[in-house]
């Protein structure tokens, strides 16, 4: 099973359009303003060439702008070679609803370059990169204050390297230029924190949806994360950063899955030896200790406590649906599961952490970059000394008033001022865990009819972004 077709009837947008008309009955507004909300604003489809030595490759690229209730809308940008205007049109409405969930105030948008990075060269990827970026500033797509793209499916730190540069060429008196795309490397203003943040807020949100008692009970789960057996498909970005942190925190990673194959170890995997094996070898099949799967999509399949797809959407179809035998799906990509799926799995019990929600810390982190930028100033630079000198005042003080000296790696942990790193997971912890609380009280809500996590999350989005056209009005 393999075509869209056959893992879907619904096209990638329609599925998200779907779900907010599944939720958007539970809100009681006007069927005008939701559609409004539902629909894409701008769509913005362009053609342009890439020159080879002996000929010309006609490249085929987008970005859409779903809502612009928020300015600047904010989402990032997919190079391969599945790229079409359904899955962008999904993926920047997605982005709407993750702002409004997180509540960064942005509207969503989301780009998307038809080309496998596999079959280009650095040199190439560069200049497309810059050529989109050009196409993107004719149409005012792009700017600190308009439209601020990010690294997502195929993409990361480089290509938003060559878009902030290509941007500055065009505005070099613009102060707030480097504002005009998150995911930069650190140096090139961006922030600490920023390559791993999708992973670590899929880690925090699954960590807070694994505490509460009752919930876990019900799946047969105890609370927390340690021992319990998790499956990851992909190991790019997201599911590298997000193995790394569940590893940590004492699950066992017991499968992982790659396009090129899949490996599974009982007795637990390490995402750090598995990443290393991958770039010395090319692939992480033949991982030592492990087995290989005959089948790729065998993973997906496997009994485990918590499964993350953390790769492409459509990967859980009514064709693999009823095979699942997983508790806990955390959605790291952007939908995983399609609608005739999620009904399987919701008839089986099966807890979805939703992708608009799971996936929000890469948005989360991304506006911390931007506000970095436009405050031109390093998180904690300020106030980490004075901090660290207050703390150790504090420290002292307590030495003499008991006469007991505190050992000195405690007091040096004690007398931290927090930097840059520290306020982002902190910022992005907090985020996530006051996001996950307002879905579960709506879901645990027995009053509204709403009867799971998605729904839940995308209610409290609509009501968010319809709360917002309401106080503003429409212009004219
Ligand atoms: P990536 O390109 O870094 O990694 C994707 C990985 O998935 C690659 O290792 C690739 O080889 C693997 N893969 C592709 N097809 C596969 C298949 N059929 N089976 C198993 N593995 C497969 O991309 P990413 O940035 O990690 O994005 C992954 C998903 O997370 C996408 O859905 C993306 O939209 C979503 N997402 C990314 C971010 C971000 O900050 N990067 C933020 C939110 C959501």
């Amino acid at each position: 099973m393999s075509s869209s077709a056959e893992k879907s009837k619904y096209s990638f947008f329609e599925s998200v359009s779907l779900y907010f008309d599944k939720a958007a009955k539970h809100t009681g507004l006007d069927q005008g303003l939701l559609d409004q909300i539902k629909s894409c604003n701008s769509v913005y489809k362009m053609q342009f060439p890439l020159q080879y030595e002996d000929r010309y490759e006609v490249i085929e690229a987008y970005r859409v702008q779903h809502s612009h209730h928020k300015l600047p809308c904010k989402g990032g940008i997919r190079y391969s070679s599945k790229v079409n205007q359904d899955e962008v049109m999904a993926l920047a409405a997605l982005m709407t609803y993750k702002c409004a969930i997180v509540d960064v105030p942005f509207g969503g948008g989301k780009g998307g370059v038809s080309i496998s990075t596999k079959d280009h060269t650095k040199e190439q990827l560069e200049r497309i990169t810059r050529r989109y970026t050009v196409e993107l500033i004719k149409k005012n797509f792009i700017g600190p204050g308009t439209d601020v793209p990010a690294p997502d499916y195929g993409t990361g730190a480089q290509e938003m390297s060559w878009i902030v540069d290509t941007y500055r060429t065009f505005y070099p008196n613009e102060l707030n230029s480097h504002a005009c795309v998150t995911g930069k490397p650190v140096v090139q203003g961006g922030i600490r924190g920023r390559t791993e943040a999708t992973g670590l807020g899929v880690f925090y949100g699954t960590k807070e949806a694994v505490s509460y008692a009752d919930d876990m009970e019900k799946l047969g789960l105890t609370t927390g994360l340690e021992g319990k057996t998790v499956v990851i498909q992909g190991l790019g970005n997201v599911g590298y950063w997000s193995a790394k942190f569940f590893h940590e925190a004492g699950a066992k990673i017991i499968s992982i899955a790659e396009y090129n194959g899949s490996i599974y170890n009982p007795d637990g995997l390490d995402p750090d030896a598995v990443h290393e094996h991958r770039v010395s070898t090319g692939s992480i099949v033949d991982f030592p200790g492990s087995t290989t799967l005959e089948d790729r999509y065998e993973a997906l399949e496997i009994e485990c406590d918590i499964l993350i797809p953390a790769a492409l959407e459509q990967q859980i179809h009514m064709g693999n649906a009823n095979n699942i035998k997983t508790k806990i799906i955390c959605e790291a990509a952007n939908g995983p599961i399609t609608p005739e799926a999620e009904e399987i799995l919701l008839s089986k019990g099966v807890m979805i952490l939703p992708d608009m929600y799971l996936n929000a810390g890469g948005v989360t982190v991304s506006y911390f970059e931007w506000l970095k930028n436009l405050s031109h100033v390093r998180f904690g630079r300020i106030q980490k000394r004075f901090e660290e000198n207050a703390y150790k005042g504090i420290l002292n003080e307590v030495e003499k008033l008991t006469g007991r000296n505190i050992e000195a790696d405690k007091k040096n942990l004690l007398g931290r001022g927090a930097d840059e790193q520290d306020l982002v997971y902190s910022g992005l912890e907090e985020t996530m865990v006051k996001a996950y609380q307002d879905i579960r009280e709506v879901w645990r809500d027995d009053s509204n009819g709403i009867a799971d996590l998605r729904t839940a999350a995308f209610y409290i989005a609509i009501m968010k972004v319809a709360k917002a056209y309401d106080q503003l009005g429409i212009f004219p």
